[in-house]
């Protein structure tokens, strides 16, 4: 299935007299006929869903769709983008190990890193994304195990050479995890580009309707974990009746381990309602995208030849420094996020922020409406100002999340609003 028909019918698939809608299938737990089937589900034996902590039948059929379009050998549903991030390293990486991470990456996934992980004695250091390779490796230590990145820096929207974090990861003997949260699978597949991992916050293109917080975890089933770098997946794992991760499940050793072990113990498995609605959002999620790359191209353009208006940042704008690494990334567009600076700084951008009317306010980004955030006074205000230097955020700047309505209506409010500024 071409990607467009995946968006649709890859997971659930209808059978005589079933729902043509993805059923939910609410409920906790599940009904067998004998003691000795439910051991061989605890002995991941046998194919079932036992407990909705764990798996739930709605929840694997998104999980089934996410990886077809992926590309990946398996993907787990988790109940917010953090957790998706947080278990996609906390999967390999335990107390007194290392971690490299983009500079450039989301603000409260900076502070996960920076903040949350070193208290359970995982460090990380930020590296310049564009900075030369060997300045890259300079951060790797004997304890480094994996590097993190995201294909569309959310808000500073540089794009990421995946092909060269992939490099560098690998001649380290260590995984690239790439966030793709605002490209989506749609317009850019990081498999494709030596990435091991991929992790979403399906809060926002994949559900695309701001109706339900999420995330995921693709796991390409590419990176081999019998290096000798990861003791967990190839020694019996105790909490677990003694599996070996790589023995019994090859390629989806990673997928497998990071549910029947982390959600297990912590318990951050989204509600099949939940799943449904991403669903409903991964039906249209190729018609969307293109619409939000369309849209937004064409707002970047009127912004930059708007004179309140200090620069403007989005990949697909000649203009911009990324556009090279845009067009061998996201040939088909670069989504609908949009970062531009106000003339004036600050008190400016805030005044244009509160002059809005068909673009709304809100701490969101990446769904159907228009929506603007100014990140140095909301998203991002619990950075120091290194962070936001490093992070690419100007006081003045405005995160612009262009919607799919009538591009002739956003680019009008934004005239009306900046006329205020
Ligand atoms: N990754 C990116 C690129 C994001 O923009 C966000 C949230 O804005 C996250 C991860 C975290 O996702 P969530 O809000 O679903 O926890």
């Amino acid at each position: 299935m071409r990607k467009e028909t995946q968006c649709i019918h890859a997971g659930y698939q209808s059978g005589n007299g079933e729902p043509l809608a993805l059923p939910i299938y609410q409920s906790t737990t599940f009904t067998y006929d004998s003691t000795e089937h439910i051991g061989k589900l605890f002995d991941l034996a046998a194919e079932g869903h036992m407990y909705s902590r764990i798996s739930n039948p709605t929840v694997s059929y998104v999980e089934e769709k996410i990886a077809a379009l992926e590309g990946g050998v398996g993907a787990l549903c988790t109940t917010s983008g953090q957790t998706a991030t947080f278990l996609s390293l906390f999967n390999i990486l335990g107390a007194g190990d290392h971690f490299i991470a983009s500079a450039t990456i989301y603000g409260g996934t900076i502070n996960l890193f920076a903040v949350t992980m070193k208290k359970l004695g995982i460090e990380c250091t930020f590296v310049d994304p564009d900075a030369p390779e060997a300045e890259i490796e300079k951060a790797f230590r004997p304890n480094t195990k994996a590097v993190f990145g995201e294909t569309l820096a959310n808000p500073a929207l540089g794009v990421l050479d995946i092909e060269k974090f992939a490099r560098i990861a690998h001649k380290h003997g260590v995984p690239l995890i790439i966030d793709n949260t605002f490209p989506t699978a749609v317009l850019c597949r990081p498999f494709e580009f030596g990435a091991d991992i991929v992790v979403y916050s399906t809060t926002k293109y994949m559900e695309g309707h701001a109706v339900s917080v999420g995330g995921a975890i693709v796991d390409s089933g590419n990176f081999d974990w019998t290096n000798g770098k990861f003791p967990e997946f190839t020694e019996p794992d105790a909490s677990y009746h003694g599996v070996i991760y790589t023995k019994q499940f090859g390629k989806a050793a990673y997928i497998t381990k990071a549910r029947v072990q982390l959600v297990r113990d912590l318990g951050v498995y989204p509600s099949a309602t939940n799943a449904f609605y991403l669903d409903l959002g991964l039906q249209t999620l190729h018609l969307r995208m293109e619409r939000h790359s369309q849209n937004a191209l064409v707002v970047a353009k009127f912004l930059e030849k708007h004179p309140k208006v200090e620069q403007v940042n989005y990949p697909g704008l000649k203009s911009s420094r990324y556009h090279a690494l845009a067009q061998k990334y996201l040939p088909n567009g670069c989504a609908g996020v949009i970062s531009f600076t106000v003339k004036g700084g600050k008190q400016a951008a805030v005044k244009v922020m509160d002059s809005l009317k068909l673009c709304k306010n809100v701490v969101h980004v990446a769904t159907v409406q228009t929506c603007v955030l100014h990140p140095a006074s909301e998203t991002h205000r619990q950075l120091t100002d290194e962070q936001l230097v490093a992070a690419g955020i100007n006081p003045g700047m405005i995160r612009l999340s262009v919607g799919i309505e009538s591009a002739e209506d956003i680019i009008e409010d934004l005239n009306d609003a900046l006329g205020n500024g």
